[in-house]
């Protein structure tokens, strides 16, 4: 076959310079269905969700690698198509895929590549008020999954604009993983009446039409994963915070759907420190700071809900160049009230922005606009000595946390 032959060297020359995404698009230009042609005879996992895919991601590419071997990824977090094509023509043929897919076209490639199972962590809108497209996005997965009978889904039973979507799925496994942000969720996708969540019954949620939480078949219980049959797993993790237990127990589930036992995954899980240098202590401005990266109001709350009871100085900070959303009035629905007694610097393009969101949240705050220059003047301000093992926490939204991470030098891990 002659295509076969063009894709097959199309391959090879995308792999030489696998790495970047223009091979990727000059190859989907040639073929739009090369994405098909790669994934054949592929084990596929898809990840999707509006917090936590490059994470779970790499959690599960980990968690898998041990049994199946090489495991092709695209771990730089190029999650749509020509990334994609990328990561598959950089892997032998047959090396099982898990890939990171952008939410929008998470439909299209469920239809295309048949995976054997999508891991669906969470839905809410980006850095704007885009509610609305949140619930289409719901309605658009739903679609898709409603016509994959071969395909298993990993679900987050806590969000139910996720469980909307997986209901019709053939087998659905439902992950009681947990929701800290709700307000995009509260409008029931049944019937357009109001979700109600309980707090006597941990993580239940209900609306009157009858539409509710399923029952759970893995449930993550502080450090503990339970399971339906009454199994536990102990849950230990180098990444901080409850989300990224959210991805790891997401990411075992997944796993074990594909045949990987629940003790090996986590313990391959346990290892990782770091992904895409997110969560990563890097040398910066004469100091070690901890750098994470928050991309919407659900991101932020949870980096803050992290870092509020610390003791670090904390810099935040915020540009809004075009890959981190050019309006931030995002900051309005951000609780940076967590903030309040502790030490902080407001950095990045929009730092008098993020000024005034402050000041009404009653947070004592310095202004830097330098990033680096703001990492410095928190650690000085804080009595700054010797560098230790993380002197200052830096959250910052994508170009912010990009321009650290450029800037640092000589880095360690968390
Ligand atoms: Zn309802």
């Amino acid at each position: 076959m002659v295509a076969t032959r063009v894709v097959n060297a199309l391959s090879r020359r995308l792999a030489a310079g696998s790495g970047t995404v223009a091979g990727g698009h000059v190859g989907l230009a040639v073929d739009p269905r090369l994405l098909e042609h790669l994934a054949a005879g592929r084990r596929v996992a898809l990840v999707s969700g509006t917090n936590g895919k490059t994470t779970t991601t790499r959690l599960l590419a980990v968690a898998l690698e041990g049994s199946l071997g090489r495991i092709a990824t695209n771990a730089t977090g190029s999650n749509m198509p020509t990334g994609h094509v990328t990561a598959l023509a950089g892997a032998p043929p047959g090396a099982p895929a898990v890939l990171e897919v952008d939410e929008g076209y998470l439909p299209g490639l469920v239809g295309a590549l048949v995976p054997e199972v999508v891991v669906l962590l969470n839905l809410s809108r980006d850095q704007l008020d885009r509610t609305n497209e949140v619930r289409m996005l719901s309605n658009r997965w739903r679609r898709a999954f409603s016509g994959s009978p071969a395909t298993a889904v990993v679900a987050n039973a806590d969000d139910p604009l996720v469980v909307w979507a997986a209901l019709p799925a053939a087998k659905p496994t439902w992950v009681a993983a947990g929701l800290s942000w709700r307000r995009d969720a509260i409008g029931c996708p049944a019937c357009a009446g109001r979700v109600e969540f309980s707090s006597a019954e941990k993580g239940g949620w209900a609306c009157a039409c009858g539409f509710a939480r399923p029952r759970p078949d893995v449930v993550l219980d502080a450090d503990e994963i339970v399971l339906a049959d009454g199994r536990r797993h102990r849950l230990t993790l180098a990444l901080p915070g409850r989300f990224n237990r959210a991805n790891a127990v997401m990411a075992a589930a997944a796993a074990a759907t594909m045949g990987v036992g629940w003790e090996e995954s986590l313990r391959q899980i346990a290892a990782v420190g770091e992904v895409a240098g997110r969560f990563s202590v890097v040398e910066v401005g004469g100091c070690s700071a901890r750098v994470m990266l928050a991309k919407n109001p659900a991101g932020w709350r949870e980096l803050l809900d992290l870092v509020a009871p610390g003791e670090r100085p904390v810099v935040v900070g915020i540009n809004a160049r075009v890959a981190d959303g050019r309006d931030p009035s995002w900051l309005w629905d951000v609780p940076f009230e967590r903030l309040c007694g502790r030490q902080v610097v407001a950095t990045g393009e929009r730092c008098r922005d993020l000024s005034v969101r402050l000041r009404y949240a009653e947070v004592a705050h310095r202004t830097v606009r330098d990033e680096v220059a703001a990492v410095r003047a928190a650690w000085m301000a804080h009595g700054g000595g010797t560098p230790g093992a993380a002197d200052v926490d830096f959250i910052g939204n994508y170009t912010a946390f990009t321009d650290v991470m450029s800037r640092a030098t000589e880095r360690t891990r968390a």
